[in-house]
């Protein structure tokens, strides 16, 4: 009875290295961009994000300042605020107590965010549209 080969390969999976960490990213539906969710609350204090938000509401958008829990600023008057030490120091503050990001969803009212996702829905649109044409 010739015994079943078995070459016994040593099945080992491959585990990444212990220092990669699956860093969870996380998608914002304002700016369509991915970022880190340590990097969560410098992406929605930055003003990438709020100059999105001005997009999509106009000129007249109020913005909040989720660390110092100040709300209703233009959007200069946010872009001054965020150079302030003060302002500075809060996020620092958050991100050392490790305090999680309150998400899009959280912050906007529902009718912003049906106005943001109505609008990519017609970028993505578009974007199919002109390349449906070539
Ligand atoms: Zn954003
Ligand atoms: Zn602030």
């Amino acid at each position: 009875m010739a015994a079943v080969q078995n070459p016994g390969k040593n099945a080992t999976v491959k585990k990444p290295p212990n220092s990669v960490k699956n860093v969870a990213k996380i998608y914002c539906i304002l700016c369509r961009k991915e970022y880190l969710k340590p990097d969560g609350h410098e992406h929605m204090h930055s003003m990438l994000h709020h100059r999105e938000l001005e997009a999509v509401l106009g000129k007249n958008a109020l913005h909040d300042c989720q660390a110092c829990k100040k709300s209703s600023l233009g959007l200069n008057e946010y872009a001054e605020h965020i150079s302030t030490a003060q302002h500075q120091a809060r996020l620092k503050d958050l991100l050392a107590k490790n305090i999680k990001p309150v998400s899009v969803f959280k912050t906007l009212s529902k009718e912003t965010i049906g106005k943001v996702l109505k609008r990519n829905k017609a970028l993505k649109k578009r974007r199919t549209e002109s390349f449906e044409k070539g």
